[in-house]
């Protein structure tokens, strides 16, 4: 078996490295399994993408397609362009994307329009908000896909919804709780705990990277000026996105218990997400880890496709609005945070499933 796998941002990687640990234990035990790992370039910047690599031992990427920068659009094109060479020069039984990033869109089309099969990874998920690029994302994908990889029965059922039969969805887990049990050992403490001199639970986590937080200027300094006011005189602690970085060092906020750093890498990263009070955030992927964690997590989003960090985690929907922020900060500090639990079969066994399953399938 011939598998292709994509990965292009942050998230990705974090998802793709369970899969290629278990494609290698595969192989070990005798299964015939090549696969070519294809970075699409979309996250560069050395924190973003190397680190990532380096802490989570992925092997060097076959090829990187240098597909950073530009509009949606642009992106998606350049990604496709590129692949397409790609996958005619190395032709694949089964082109594997995860998530819901440009890199997961675009290479699905340009396999399918190769007529090569696709599964993908973190199938059926839906926030059902198609003013979030990733939205649309997931739709395209799973119109596209072959074999549906799902994180929960509730994705299953979605991907049903759209007629898409049983015999080709796969509840397996979570790959990246995969990556979070593997590594929650080795997690490392930054620099900066000592620096600020940070004590478990004395400091809020944030990480704010989508438009509807971060675009506008005013609404990212009335987002932080409600924290920082709020938070009983913690410190807290600001990972910047690029994305969020330059519209950030235009609003000239200075508040002594703020302190922004550069994006860290994962295992320090989880470090702090462990040992926070809380964390407020609009990434996905972090309300599946701060849920494991068992750690309070208020996402700033009015919609979720991950409705299980809900229902069955630590999460909890606070909106878009800073005023929302005051009140959810009164009720952590007030000792009324929810407690939660894990969601079924987020055991770290997801990408071994994975595997068991593209062998049975081949
Ligand atoms: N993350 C990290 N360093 C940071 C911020 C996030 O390693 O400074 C990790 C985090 O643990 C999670 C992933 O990046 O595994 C989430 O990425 P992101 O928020 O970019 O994507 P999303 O989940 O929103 O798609």
């Amino acid at each position: 078996m011939k598998l292709t796998l994509i990965a292009g941002a942050r998230p990705n990687f974090i998802k793709i490295a369970p899969i290629i640990n278990a494609i290698k234990q595969a192989r070990s035990n005798g299964h015939q399994i090549q696969f070519r790992l294809v970075h699409t370039g979309q996250h560069y910047d050395s924190k973003m993408s190397d680190t990532f690599f380096n802490e989570l031992n992925i092997p060097e990427p076959d090829i990187n397609l240098g597909c950073g920068g530009g509009t949606q659009a642009e992106q998606t094109a350049a990604i496709m362009i590129a692949f397409e060479k790609d996958l005619i020069t190395n032709p694949s039984d089964l082109v594997i994307v995860v998530g819901d990033v440009t890199s997961t869109m675009a290479c699905s089309i340009v396999a399918k329009k190769l007529n090569t099969k696709v599964a993908h990874v973190e199938a059926g998920i839906r926030s059902y908000d198609l003013t979030m690029p990733e939205e649309i994302n997931r739709m395209v994908t799973d119109c596209l896909s072959d074999y549906f990889f799902t994180t929960t029965k509730w994705a299953g059922d979605n991907l049903k919804k759209m007629g898409i039969n049983d015999d080709r969805i796969f509840f397996v887990g979570n790959v990246m709780i995969d990556t979070l049990l593997a590594n929650r050992s080795r997690f490392k403490k930054p620099d900066l705990w000592d620096k600020f001199d940070l004590k478990d639970q004395s400091y809020i986590l944030i990480t704010l990277h989508r438009p509807a937080n971060v675009d506008e200027g005013n609404k990212l300094k009335s987002h932080l000026k409600e924290i920082v006011t709020n938070v009983q005189g913690l410190t807290v602690i600001f990972p910047i996105h690029p994305r969020t970085e330059k519209i950030f060092n235009d609003l000239d906020i200075h508040e002594p218990n703020l302190k922004t750093i550069a994006p860290l890498g994962y295992l320090e990263f989880n470090y702090l997400v462990e040992r926070s009070k809380a964390v407020l955030t609009d990434s996905g992927g972090i309300t599946e880890e701060t849920t494991v964690m068992g750690v309070p997590c208020f996402t700033l989003r009015d919609n979720t496709e991950r409705p299980e960090t809900i229902e069955i985690g630590t999460n909890e929907l606070i909106g878009t609005d800073p005023s929302a922020i005051k009140p959810a900060l009164i009720k952590l500090f007030s000792g009324q945070w929810k407690r939660g639990a894990i969601p079924e079969l987020w055991d770290g066994k997801s990408a071994e499933r994975i595997v068991k399953q593209l062998i049975r399938i081949f």
